[in-house]
């Protein structure tokens, strides 16, 4: 996870990337690369211009070592996927055209099954698993490769996906030409901003750069939104089901040498282990927003 001694210093972004005011305060250095907060629109995210061969190392280095990382488990995630269509069928009561961007093995497709569904899932492992219950409708690479479909779909979906990517905004732009007027886009993040996540600064499980480049919460997701074309309709904190090892695994944030971890291999294959609990800090956030008119 630290960045090589070797590796050359990057450039630094000098202005924010969403409101590009100058005034930047570091927040943190965490894995070598410096967390900012904007003085004027108050974003916070790695001030580090990350290379996109940088990123693609990070990514392998974190399959090889995938036994430090959550497992996925279908069930807990399900309990998340369920609230969330519900969301969305209140608002499209006839079934649609929806495409989950980072669809992973594909299930929250499997959760919207009445729907058109579609795909788009940059690691092809991930995204064959999710091909083999929705076909060729799921697109293997980045969603910046992605075919443009302009006003194609009702709804388009980037759970824990958002703050992963490099340029935001371009993505947002993309996502708005290929929504039909009044068609909806669902972004699920951490949030920044509740209280767990102030109280752990930059201990807070998500401050995982690379992985992670930015940090948002309600009121800066509602600004990128809103400089989008896009309205925010509804936000909300869905609580979240986990495995009890799981919470150990997130609380070491993979690092083995952490007594969380020590804890989550003493409970890994036990009962206790395996007990879920439903946890709701606050720390993720859904926002729904309108593709203004
Ligand atoms: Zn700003």
């Amino acid at each position: 996870m630290e960045r090589g001694l070797d590796s050359r210093p990057t450039p630094m972004y000098s202005s924010c990337p969403v409101c590009h005011a100058t005034g930047l305060k570091g927040l943190w250095e965490v894995n070598g690369y410096t967390i900012a907060r904007c003085s004027a629109c108050f974003l916070v995210f790695v001030q580090n211009e990350v290379t996109a061969g940088e990123l693609a190392a990070h990514y392998a280095s974190i399959e090889a070592e995938a036994d430090v990382y959550d497992q996925p488990n279908v069930e807990c995630l399900n309990y998340y996927y369920r609230k969330l269509a519900d969301m969305i069928r209140r608002r499209f009561p006839q079934p649609g055209k929806v495409l989950d961007v980072g669809c992973s093995h594909g299930w929250f497709l499997d959760v919207m099954k009445d729907w058109e569904c579609h795909g788009n899932e940059i690691v092809a492992a991930d995204a064959q698993a999710a091909r083999e219950r929705h076909g060729e409708r799921i697109v293997t690479g980045s969603f910046e490769d992605y075919p443009l479909r302009e006003g194609y779909f009702d709804v388009i979906t980037l759970q824990d996906v958002f703050d992963h990517l490099r340029y935001p905004m371009p993505a947002l732009e993309k996502c708005r030409r290929m929504l039909r007027p009044g068609g909806l886009i669902v972004i699920k993040v951490h949030n920044i901003s509740c209280l767990y996540a102030r109280l752990m600064g930059s201990s807070f499980y998500a401050i995982v750069p690379p992985s992670h480049l930015f940090f948002y919460d309600r009121r800066t997701l509602t600004r990128v939104l809103s400089d989008s074309g896009f309205q925010v309709v509804e936000s909300k904190f869905i609580g979240h089901v986990l495995k009890m090892k799981t919470v150990f695994l997130r609380l070491s944030r993979g690092r083995q040498r952490s007594p969380f971890y020590r804890a989550y291999r003493a409970l890994d294959d036990t009962a206790l282990g395996e007990i879920k609990v439903r946890k709701n800090l606050h720390d993720i956030i859904t926002v729904l927003a309108v593709k203004a008119a």
